[in-house]
């Protein structure tokens, strides 16, 4: 079986167009990421979004909270990489506006534009425009008339305030919608989610609102969107992060890659947690790898191993790793040893060979070296690091000896 790839069945939904990106049915599941400059800063703005794409995003979202956000947007909208949403609270006027500005997607929040006449005349122009809408649902600014039905802000509460929405979406005719209710508790938002994947067939946009700063912050995100990715419920998501907003790029792609629900793109940096036998400072050697590659176009899998005794081994189905022994480092290509690097260019020399594997292929790559003298020399590290160290590298057996010693 191949495990590699994604076994997640995606429960069916529609499919709507944001500029040129496909959202839901049969399209792959996209990133999404907002712009924290103000809107009316073009240059800085266009500058986030540049970067935000090379990390991974597929759509952007900026804020169009008056009038000069929305004059940015029509010289923004042209220059980015990427199709652009205006993101409207309270004001419906400034949807017009963004849509006017040649925006190719709208946000909207149920719980701040409240006045029917309003929300229709929104529908009724992006409907004419064929521009789609999201009904971004949030936990904490929900209709008042929900909280008192409900209590609180519940899951059904939540499912409620977007049928309300989807309802006069559909007096005008609309229906080019995505759905979202977050929350920043997780389980209140994978319930939620569940229960609107139940009543309706429009794509949604996943994520856990206001989740904070890393790392807790990517952990509870992540918890939110990959129970329901696993469970086949989504169709774009969002990491909000209070970080910079390329952090929330790169890991909406990283998650989408781990579960193999998007083809890699980038490096998939594979670490060993280092253990007594460690030749060298793996957490300082993987960091730098990984700043080495940062969003280079590399889609292998390299891996930083601490101990040519174990490490080419157990890395062995990595395209590339290298693996520390005696002041120096090993290569190795698919398990295979290929060169003796000296320790300190460890990093450069990892980046070579996938930049040469990656143009040439893993083939091409071991052909190119004596790869019989490389496995002499890693037999050398290996025999003197077991024979330094033996069987016993974190010396356990020592411990328990003392151990038994004071206990008895
Ligand atoms: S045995 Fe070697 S490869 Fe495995 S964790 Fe320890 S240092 Fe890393």
């Amino acid at each position: 079986m191949d495990v590699s790839s994604s076994l997640v069945e995606r429960k069916p939904t529609r499919q709507i167009s944001v500029g040129n990106v496909k959202v839901g049915g049969d399209a792959p599941i996209t990133v999404q990421s907002m712009t924290i400059t103000k809107t009316a800063d073009v240059e800085g703005t266009l500058q986030q979004i540049y970067a935000l794409a090379a990390a991974g995003a597929d759509i952007v979202r900026c804020t169009c909270n008056e009038t000069e956000a929305a004059e940015g947007l029509a010289q923004i909208v042209p220059r980015s990489p990427v199709p652009i949403i205006a993101d409207i609270h309270h004001q419906y006027k400034m949807a017009l506006a963004a849509m006017e500005a040649g925006v190719q997607g709208l946000r909207l929040n149920p719980g701040n534009i409240r006045k029917p006449e309003h929300i229709r005349a929104v529908a009724a122009e992006a409907r004419d425009r064929g521009i789609p809408i999201r009904i971004g649902v949030n936990a904490g600014s929900l209709d008042p008339s929900l909280y008192e039905k409900y209590g609180s802000a519940t899951p059904e509460a939540m499912v409620e305030s977007a049928q309300q929405e989807i309802a006069y979406f559909d007096e005008v005719g609309f229906d080019m919608i995505k759905i979202s209710v977050k929350a920043s508790s997780v389980p209140l938002m994978v319930e939620a989610y569940r229960q609107l994947s139940e009543v309706t067939d429009h794509p949604l946009h996943l994520g856990v609102t206001e989740a904070g700063p890393p790392p807790a912050g990517l952990i509870k995100a992540t918890a939110g969107i990959a129970t329901l990715l696993m469970e086949g419920i989504g169709d774009t998501i969002r990491y909000s992060l209070t970080a910079d907003p390329v952090e929330e790029a790169r890991a909406g792609r990283q998650l989408l890659e781990a579960l193999g629900l998007r083809e890699r793109k980038n490096v998939d940096l594979i670490a060993c947690p280092s253990c007594g036998r460690a030749e060298v400072d793996v957490i300082d050697v993987a960091n730098r790898a990984m700043a080495a590659f940062a969003d280079r176009e590399i889609p292998l899998q390299i891996a930083v191993m601490g101990c040519v005794v174990n490490g080419p081994g157990e890395a062995r189905d990595a395209d590339l790793g290298i693996a520390a022994g005696n002041k120096r480092g090993h290569l190795f290509v698919k398990g295979q040893n290929v060169a003796v690097v000296p320790e300190d260019e460890m990093v450069d020399q990892l980046v070579e060979w996938a930049e040469f594997i990656n143009d040439h292929g893993v083939e091409a790559a071991l052909a190119r070296v004596d790869l019989v003298k490389a496995a002499r020399e890693a037999d050398k590290d290996r025999a003197r690091l077991l024979d330094e160290q033996g069987t016993d590298a974190n010396h356990a057996s020592e411990k328990i000896v003392e151990i038994r010693k004071t206990t008895r």
